[in-house]
Formats: structure tokens, sequence, C-alpha cells
């Protein structure tokens, strides 16, 4: 990991501002939120009740607590032009959440929306050092999804050459590299290791290519999973984080330091509540991030619960930037399971498998009953060095993975080991858990 003494600013007095000047600057942002939602027929019911008729009665940041939150249902309900707040006419670009099951939620956006969206991610992405003399390959999905277009976005304000190479396809991903010099690369984080282990079975061997870092998010990933990343592909990993319903990417970003990621609080208002009372965590406290967009006009979305599970950093970091950071997702208050009574997070079992050298590039959690019990197995893919024929070793490191397991989770889990490759890949978000149990009460 390099150390830096210098930090690169996209735009130094904006990203340093002092935190009153912070508040006063979203307050006005508030004020405005407020006004376009109350052109929306959900808020101005939902406002309304709350005695909320103009954008006056937004005086102080504290105001914010007396508006109703958001939630997924709610954007649904609201399908397809129940939150848009300005004429369909000047709309210019509509993206919707990758979610899996029911109606999508549309996120609509102005000329302005998009210029400033971008100006978040060329923020975020020039914050890592960046430049133009940087060949970035954009290997996420393009389309609905809101990674594809918003990195492009950033990178070509950056001025970066960008390739738009979308997902998927890891021997095109290869010549692509060769061909351009590719240095900076942006991808789920399975897909990296899985184009990483890709390279090693077809004999390209990173010293011919020029990557110096990585754009890393979309779905959840541990400490020990960056590292892996960033010692076999010998590149800085940066963790990105964002959601379509706060534009998508360009809402939280590391910078050089890597330590915890600064949320862009002049384009977003960050609360972390405890999901099951809906008050403030406790100061550091882990609990359910609620975002308020500010930089968006044609959809305005006030205190959206992201049931994404993260806590505030307490100490300001070290880079000079004032905006506040907040640590890895650990997971949602939606993927929990629930395993013979106890609660475990997958995010658990990565941090435990990834630690361990001989586990390859992808896994899976199935869970299943077994009588009246829950029965929980990791299957987890091995290095390709690791998979000999004889099967004494691959034995004894499937008892250390359990035992490890086990030691760390309470559960004690089945382990199977397969051979590199042998899991399906997932082109976006990498589905790690195939729980067959029956919906609880049916
Ligand atoms: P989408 O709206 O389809 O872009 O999905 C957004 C969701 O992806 C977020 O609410 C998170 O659950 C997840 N996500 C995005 N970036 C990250 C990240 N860096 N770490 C963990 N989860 C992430
Ligand atoms: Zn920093």
């Amino acid at each position: 990991m390099t150390r830096h003494h210098t930090y690169q600013y996209w735009d130094k007095p904006l990203e340093t501002m002092p935190r009153e000047d912070l508040a006063a600057c979203q307050t006005a942002l508030l004020r405005k939120a407020v006004s376009a939602a109350l052109r929306t027929p959900f808020y101005r019911r939902a406002l309304a009740q709350q005695g909320i008729r103009s954008e006056d009665a937004i005086t102080s940041l504290s105001d914010l607590k007396r508006l109703p939150f958001t939630t997924k249902q709610d954007l649904r309900a609201g399908f397809p032009y129940g939150f848009l707040s300005i004429p369909r006419e000047q709309v210019v670009r509509l993206h919707a959440s990758s979610g899996t099951t029911g109606t999508p939620t549309t996120i609509y956006f102005s000329k302005e929306d998009l210029s400033r969206w971008t100006g978040f991610v060329a923020r975020s992405i020039y914050g890592t050092g960046c430049n133009n003399t940087d060949v970035f390959q954009n290997m996420i999905t393009y389309g609905l999804f809101t990674g594809g277009l918003g990195f492009h976005s950033g990178g070509e304000e950056v001025g970066m050459m960008v390739i738009p190479s979308g997902a998927g396809n890891t021997a095109r991903q290869f010549r692509l590299m060769q061909d351009f010099g590719t240095t900076v690369l942006h991808a789920t984080p399975s897909f990296l290791l899985h184009i990483e282990s890709k390279m090693r079975e077809e004999g390209v061997d990173r010293k011919n290519l020029r990557l110096k870092r990585a754009f890393a998010g979309a779905e959840p990933y541990s400490e020990d999973t960056r590292v892996r990343i960033e010692e076999l592909l010998g590149i800085d990993v940066y963790n990105s984080y964002g959601l379509s319903e706060m534009n998508g990417p360009g809402v939280a970003f590391e910078c050089q330091r890597k330590d915890g990621l600064h949320l862009w609080e002049d384009g977003f208002i960050p609360e972390i509540i405890r999901p099951d009372t809906l008050e403030p965590a406790a100061e550091g406290e882990i609990g359910e991030l609620v975002l308020t967009c500010l930089c968006r006009e044609a959809t305005p979305i006030l205190r959206y619960r992201t049931r994404d599970l993260t806590g505030f950093y307490g100490e300001p970091c070290k880079c000079g930037r004032s905006h506040r950071r907040i640590r890895r997702i650990k997971g949602r208050t939606d993927d929990m399971l629930i395993i013979n009574g106890v609660n475990l997070f997958p995010s658990q079992i990565e941090e435990v498998i990834m630690a361990i050298k001989e586990v390859g590039a992808n896994y899976l959690i199935v869970v299943e009953k077994d009588g009246a019990l829950d029965r929980l197995t990791v299957k987890t893919e091995v290095n390709t060095q690791t998979f000999m024929d004889d099967t004494r070793p691959l034995n004894a490191l499937k008892e250390r993975i359990r035992k490890t397991l086990q030691a760390s989770i309470t559960i004690n889990p089945k382990v199977e080991l397969l051979e590199s490759g042998s899991l399906p890949i997932s082109e976006g978000k990498a589905a790690r858990v195939l729980d067959s149990r029956p919906p609880a009460g049916g």
C-alpha cells in the first residue's frame, strides 16, 4: 500500500469546507429539495401530514427529523411517475434499480441533475489519484443500472480515456487491457477476483499490463477481499458506494488513505438509525444508513431508508476532507440470515474464508432445512495450485475452514471444496446466498 503525503482534490474548497459552512450549504439545499418534493403527489401528502406546506418550514438542519422517511415500498407504490417533480419534457434520462423482485423503482434526471451527478463521480475518481494520463476500462453493466453510465461520465469528466467495455467476457477484457494499456478498472469485487483467476489460467502475466488501481463496489465485500485483489493484481483498490435512489455511484468513496468512505455531504444528508426503533444510532454505532438527496431536482427523495448497515467514523480523515466517513457496508438489514436462531450476515463468512489463502475466487452459502433444523453449507472454490489429486491435504484444508468458521460464527457449517471456476459467476451483483427454506410463517 502506498502512503500519500499530498492528496489530490477535484474541488478543494468544497471537499475541505468547514463543517459550519457545510451545514449552511445543506440547509439551503434541503429547502430546495423540500420545495421540489412538494411538487410530487407522494410528498405533498406525506409532508402535509407533518404540517409542512412550503420550504419555509425548514430553517435549520434540525428540521430534517420532521420529514417523513421514504422506503423502497413507497417508491414502488409511486411507480412510474409518482415521484417526478418536473415536467416530463425536462427529463433527459431515467435509470432503474437492480432490485430482483417486484416493480422496479425508477429515477429521473434533468440535464442539470446529470451534470451534478457526474461532478460527484468525477470528484470521487480524481480523489484516488486519477488524471488524464489514465486509461479507464469500465467493466460493469451498462444500461438501466447506474454503474455503467455513472462511472463512464465521471471518467470522461476527469479526462481519462474511457473504454466502455461493460461486464463479462474476460478474454475480450484482457485484449482491451493489453491493446490500450489500461491503467484503471471498475468492476464488482467478485468480477475482479474472477478476472484474476482467469488471468492465471490463461497465462496472462500482470507484469505485461499497466494496471494501477481499481474501483470496486455495487456489492458488499470484506477488507480481506480488498487486500487479496490488491496483492493478486498488484494494484490499489478503492471502495465505491452508491445506490440508484441517490443517483448511483458517487455517494461515498474512499480517498487515497483507504480508511472509510467519504460521503459527499454537499450532495446527500446521511443519518444512521436503529432499524427497529427508527431512532438515531449512538455515535459510531452500526445502524441503517438513511440518505436525503440534495442534488437532484427531477426525483427528490427525502430520508431514504437504504437498508445498508454502516456507521460513522468519529475522527476527521487525515486527507483534510471535512465530509464524514462511513464504514465499509456490513450488509443489508434484509440479507441477515437466521440459522437455528443465530443471526448471521453473509459478510461474516466472507471475512473468514477470504483470509485463507488457499480459498479461490468464488463461494456460495447454502441454507436448507434438515428435518426441523437449518443446515448451513459453505461451498468454496479452491485455488488451482491447491486443488490436487491427493485428497489428504484437501481434507485438512476443509477441516481448517470449518473450524475457523465455527469459531467465528458459532454455527457449525458443512464445508465443500470445489475446483476453481465451478461456481456460476454473475455479471452484475454476485448472488452469494441460496436459501431454500420455506418462508417463515408459511
Ligand atoms: P443499485 O440501486 O441497484 O445500484 O443497488 C444499490 C445497493 O448496492 C446498495 O444499497 C448496497 O446494498 C449495494 N452496494 C453498492 N455499493 C456497495 C459497496 N461499496 N459495498 C456494499 N454494498 C454496496
Ligand atoms: Zn480522506
